[in-house]
Parts: C-alpha cells; sequence; structure tokens
C-alpha cells in the first residue's frame, strides 16, 4: 500500500527512545522527515543519527521539554525554519507517576497535568495554523490502555488520559474542515524503559520476581504477549498516512485484546 507519507514533515514528541522512537523511525522509513525530541541531549541525538543511518530519512533532534511552553515554542520553530512546514504532529511524553491515590501529593498532580494534558494541548495549539494553511494535517496522540479502563496505580493517569479522548474529539469535528484529522492510539502493554519500571514496582508490590509477574500479566493479553513498539508505530504510521483520510475522532487500542469494553 503506497502511504503517500514521502517528503511529508513531522514532529514527534518524546522520542529518544520507546513508542515514541519507534514511530518517528516508522515515519522516517516511509521517507517522512522527522524532527524528534526528548530532554537528555546524548539520547535524543543518537536516536536522530540511528533512525536517519537506517531509513535514510532526515531526522532532526531538538533536545526540550514538553512541560515546557518556550522549548515547545523552539520544537515548533525549528521545524518550520528547517522544513518550511508541519503536515504530521504525534503527541506523546513520559509517564506520569506510579501511585496509589492517598500516596499523591497536589505538586505530583499537576506536573501529571503538565505532562499528560497541557503537553498535548500546547503542542496540537502550536501546529494548527500551519496544518490550517496546508490544508492538510494529522494529528495523533500516544495515550494509554489507562484512557478506557482505569489502573489503581496509575491514577493520574486514568484521570487525565480520557479526557484526551474528549479533547480528540472537539478538535476532530472543529479541524475536519481544514483537512487536520485527529486520533489517538492506545496502547496496552510494550516492552520499553517504562514498562520495566511498571514491572519493577508492580511486581514487588505482589511480592513476585519480575518474571513471575510478567507470566501473570500475560495471562490476560488475548494475544498472549507483550507488543514491540513498531507494533503501535505500524498503526501510527497508517493514522499518519493519506489512506487514513477518513478516520477522525478515534482511539484506536493497539493491546492484544486487553481491552474487553465494547466500545
Ligand atoms: P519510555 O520508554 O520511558 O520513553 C519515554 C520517552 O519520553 C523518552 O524518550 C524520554 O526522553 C521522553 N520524555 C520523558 N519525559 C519527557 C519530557 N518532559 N519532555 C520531553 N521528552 C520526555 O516510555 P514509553 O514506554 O515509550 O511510553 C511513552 C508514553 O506511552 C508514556 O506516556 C506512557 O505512559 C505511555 N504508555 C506506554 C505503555 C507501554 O507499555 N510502554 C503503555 C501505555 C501507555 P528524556 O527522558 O530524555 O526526556
Amino acid at each position: 500500500m503506497e502511504l503517500g507519507l514521502k517528503d511529508r514533515v513531522a514532529i514527534v514528541a518524546a522520542a529518544s527512545q520507546g513508542l515514541g522512537r519507534a514511530a518517528a523511525a516508522g515515519l522516517a522509513a516511509e521517507g517522512t522527515k522527522v524532527v524528534i525530541f526528548a530532554r537528555h541531549k546524548k539520547d535524543v541525538q543518537a536516536a536522530a543519527r540511528e533512525i536517519s543511518e537506517s531509513t535514510k530519512s532526515e531526522v532532526i533532534p531538538v533536545i526540550a521539554d514538553v512541560t515546557k511552553t518556550d522549548d515547545i515554542e523552539r520544537v515548533v520553530e525549528t521545524t518550520v525554519g528547517r522544513f518550511g512546514r508541519v503536515d504530521i504532529l504525534v503527541n506523546n511524553a513520559g509517564g506520569p507517576p506510579v501511585a496509589q491515590f492517598m500516596e499523591l501529593s497536589d505538586e505530583q498532580w499537576l506536573d501529571g497535568v503538565a505532562l499528560t494534558l497541557m503537553s498535548v494541548v500546547r503542542l496540537t495549539r502550536e501546529v494548527i495554523p500551519y496544518m490550517r494553511r496546508q490544508h492538510w494535517g494529522r494529528i495523533i496522540t500516544i495515550t494509554s490502555l489507562a484512557a478506557k479502563q482505569p489502573i489503581s496505580d496509575l491514577v493520574v493517569s486514568s484521570t487525565l488520559r480520557p479526557g484526551i479522548l474528549g479533547f480528540a474529539k472537539v478538535l476532530a469535528t472543529e479541524l475536519a474542515k481544514d483537512n487536520i484529522l485527529v486520533n489517538n492510539v492506545a496502547p496496552g502493554f510494550f516492552l520499553t524503559k517504562r514498562q520495566e519500571e511498571l514491572l519493577r514496582s508492580r511486581s514487588a508490590s505482589q511480592n513476585m520476581t519480575i518474571e513471575q509477574y510478567v507470566v501473570e500479566q500475560t495471562r490476560n493479553i488475548p494475544i498472549g504477549r507483550f507488543g514491540t513498539p513498531e507494533e503501535l508505530a505500524n498503526v501510527i504510521v497508517f493514522l499518519a498516512s493519506e489512506k487514513a483520510s477518513y478516520v477522525t475522532g478515534a482511539t484506536v487500542s493497539v493491546d492484544g485484546g486487553v481491552i474487553r469494553g465494547i466500545l
């Protein structure tokens, strides 16, 4: 299938490793020019170099924090300065804190709002004027299965992620006339650094080894295994493509069947 992504321009947030990096690599493999950013210079530069070498696409690293307004503006300015446009935005960030409700301070809640919610609001707001001018755009947010099914040790995530679904629906309705499509992906369990942290903390809280916990967790996944970041990236790449031209306001679960709900 020809996806029509060659020479498109994408920004992928929080993309020095894990799901963001896989999304950037998937787009670059289709010939999209990609700007990636994260906070740690060495990691984001190495990721850009490696993706660029393996895909032969241009990948620009920017050192930026998705919770900082100035950094977000700089990422978009760098992209437009370099390529003159921005066609695709993949919203992503680190994971909010792992804790039960009564353990969380106001500060942790507010940090979670900045990381999980306001990062999406701000980045999306920055790119819309360019996408409107081009009359073409794709905005895709990496959320979580917690957007559809709450997880008790991820109460910040479980509270904020459903809000992203409402946000996407509002924008999908408002921006369709500008040919800007707004969708989400809701990943289940993917083996990344973030998932390793979750496995460590959850296995310890249940007095299990990580290996025992993974066996237990895998029982709840109909496909019978964790996903690879590339499997999430494949769905993101499709949603970013010309071929997704009639999909907007959707939240696609990519979870090996974990979510049993019908809607
Ligand atoms: P990861 O492997 O820990 O990678 C996180 C990436 O985000 C890194 O590149 C990190 O680089 C960057 N980052 C973190 N905080 C940032 C900030 N403030 N500004 C800019 N970049 C930042 O995580 P992941 O597993 O790919 O998860 C990505 C997102 O998907 C998270 O929100 C997570 O909760 C969600 N999710 C993941 C899974 C899963 O199974 N992995 C499932 C559901 C949802 P720096 O540290 O250098 O900034």
